[in-house]
């Protein structure tokens, strides 16, 4: 049944600024359709780890991905993630998938792979619930340009590192403030500056501070 969005809500910005949240809260109000792509560079990461490939191999790391059946669900309520059909929402968030997922999704090939699955997604998404919102670092920029609302979300480094070790923690992972910052600050670093699709707002995108929110 149709919601109340008609197109594509993208949701930028850096790691801790709230986009999963508020991406899920959105769609669940307006009955759309959610899609996080970070999930799906965070599946094929596992994959690549699983392989025992060196993320910094882009040419091994490309054929993990063609090989991977990555799966996401599109409900704001249960966004589940799967790897070759199996679930993997827990194994997607450890430390060793963060430390690996900037290299794995700086090359080319698997984001031209997870952007055309992405555009699939979503055309589905918007026949069949009238819209979606969609988070990530390139959404307003490479995977929807003419989305119909941009939003760039950014935040302080110490809250969004506070906010960080706050989700370890309820994974049952130790991580002080600091080591969060650090982990956040470096895989920022890497993402704003890769070649291929960096994080950056789109020129028509509304920035919004969600340091206070
Ligand atoms: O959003 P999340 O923190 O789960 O994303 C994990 C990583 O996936 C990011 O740090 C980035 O390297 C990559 N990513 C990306 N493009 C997207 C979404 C995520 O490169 N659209």
């Amino acid at each position: 049944m149709a919601g109340a969005l008609r197109g594509v809500v993208a949701l930028d910005g850096p790691s801790g600024t709230g986009k999963t949240t508020a991406a899920r809260e959105l769609a669940a109000a307006l009955g759309a359709g959610y899609l996080d792509t970070g999930a799906m560079y965070r599946v094929v990461t596992l994959a690549v780890l699983r392989a025992g490939v060196d993320p910094a191999d882009a040419e091994a790391v490309a054929a993990v991905a063609r090989q991977a059946d990555v799966g996401v669900a599109t409900s704001p309520q249960a966004p589940t993630a799967r790897l070759d059909g199996v679930d993997v929402g827990a194994e997607i968030r450890t430390e060793e998938v963060n430390r690996a997922v900037s290299a794995v999704s700086a090359v080319s090939e698997v984001r031209g792979l997870l952007v055309a699955e992405q555009r699939r997604i979503i055309t589905d998404a918007v026949a069949t619930a009238g819209g979606i919102v969609v988070d990530g670092r390139d959404i307003g920029t490479v995977v929807v340009p003419d989305a119909g609302l941009k939003v760039y979300l950014h935040a302080s480094a110490d809250v969004r590192a506070r906010r960080r070790s706050a989700q370890d923690s309820a994974r049952g992972r130790e991580s002080t403030p600091s080591q969060a910052r650090t982990s956040v600050q470096r895989r920022d670093r890497l993402d704003s500056t890769r070649a291929d699709s960096p994080l950056r707002a789109a020129d028509d995108a509304v920035p919004l501070d969600t340091s206070d929110l």
